[in-house]
């Protein structure tokens, strides 16, 4: 189902400021951008270069698409799909991306201490946030899934290629990761076919390749996790090149009815403690790292752990630094992004 507010809002989430395509240092070099809709959102590729471009474009949203088909939950015949279905039968044999892909996830599992944990599938579920019939669950109906949400017991034979979920009911969900992998993926085909300037927006998981074609750094707005309140639609304007930013937040998919009757937002990214979207004080994350692998995760897991344990957490990992919004509008900075992260957003202000 394609919601065109939705389409418009993630189009303009992370706006480039300016494309500055008049400075193009390289003859011949031109932009070209390619949209689709999968991984369950829009995504838009700009990529500078020859006329071989728009065949480079293609080759980067058959990727993507391959990879959704291996790992999305709702796709029958795939890898997750399989693995779900097959919970307390037998292991089942995945492709490389796919076991590549949970390994990553299950070491933020262990590293998060479980804040993440891609065994939230079954509490997904019964929320729906993100589907047809969201609804706010009974408590117990929560707390008779929770036994199931346990990464200890997804079981990996590395020689195998395989992924066995101990327990029937089980199920995982790559929802928080496997965007940052597609991403990182596609970054690999473009430097590969020699791409040099490129801004890839995968539903808000952004990754810049190189500066901007006039050799000035990208300039990538942080969405205002409050822009109905705020009027505006950045907090902040980060300056990049060769990286990647992602970020989580309660603003994004959430039961707007429940909101406007009761004031609480119950948002897509569970604690797995409790069943319940996670509520520790933030509103929005957006981490920058080498790799949308990391950020990605990353942005999950800062998410759950809010302010304090997050940019902690993001200390001892040592793949992303971050920043982090709190419900009173103040901001966290990890330090290495203070020279590149400037506040916009007037009612904004660093925290002490
Ligand atoms: P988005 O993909 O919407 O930009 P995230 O990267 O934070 O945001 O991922 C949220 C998705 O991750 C949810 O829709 C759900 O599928 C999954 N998820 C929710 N809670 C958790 C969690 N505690 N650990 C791992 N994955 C989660
Ligand atoms: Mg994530």
């Amino acid at each position: 189902m394609i919601d065109l507010k939705l389409f418009k809002k993630y189009i303009l989430m992370f706006l480039v400021i300016s494309i500055g395509l008049l400075g193009c240092s390289q003859i011949g070099t031109k932009e070209y951008k390619k949209s689709i809709f999968a991984l369950n959102t829009y995504i838009t590729l700009t990529a500078y270069g020859g006329k071989n471009t728009p065949d480079i474009l293609d080759e980067v949203t058959e990727r993507i698409v391959e990879i959704e088909n291996r790992m999305s939950t709702e796709i029958a015949t795939s890898d997750v799909a399989l693995i779900n279905k097959n919970a307390g039968k037998v292991p089942v044999e995945v492709h490389d991306d796919t076991f590549y892909v949970i390994e990553r996830a299950l070491w933020y599992c262990d590293m998060s201490d479980g804040a993440f944990d891609i065994t939230i599938y079954p509490i997904v579920k019964l929320w729906d946030i993100t589907g047809d019939n969201p609804r706010v669950p009974d408590k117990e109906e929560i707390e008779a899934l929770l036994p199931l949400v346990d990464y200890r017991q997804v079981i990996l034979d590395r020689d195998e290629k395989t992924v066995f979920l101990s327990k029937a009911g089980m199920g995982i969900d790559l929802g928080a990761i496997a965007k940052g992998y597609a991403t990182d993926e596609a970054v690999r085909i473009l430097k590969e076919n020699g791409i040099e300037h490129a801004l890839l927006n995968l539903g808000g998981n952004i990754a810049v390749i190189g500066d901007k074609p006039d050799g000035t750094p990208w300039r990538i707005g942080v969405r205002d996790p409050r822009e109905e309140e705020t009027g505006e639609e950045y907090m902040a304007i980060a300056e990049l090149q060769d990286t990647s930013i992602v970020s989580s937040g309660d603003y994004e998919r959430f039961l707007k009815a429940e909101y406007e009757k009761t004031g609480v937002r119950y948002h897509h990214i569970f604690d797995p403690r409790t069943g319940y979207p996670a509520d520790v004080g933030l509103m929005a994350t957006s981490i920058v790292a080498d790799h949308s692998i990391d950020a990605d995760a990353l942005s999950t897991c800062v998410f759950i752990m809010g302010a304090d344990r997050g940019m902690d957490f993001l200390a001892k990992v040592q793949k992303g630094n971050g920043i982090c919004i709190d419900k009173d509008k103040y901001v966290y900075i990890s330090s290495k992004l203070e020279d590149i992260i400037e506040i916009t957003g007037g009612e904004y202000r660093l925290s002490k």
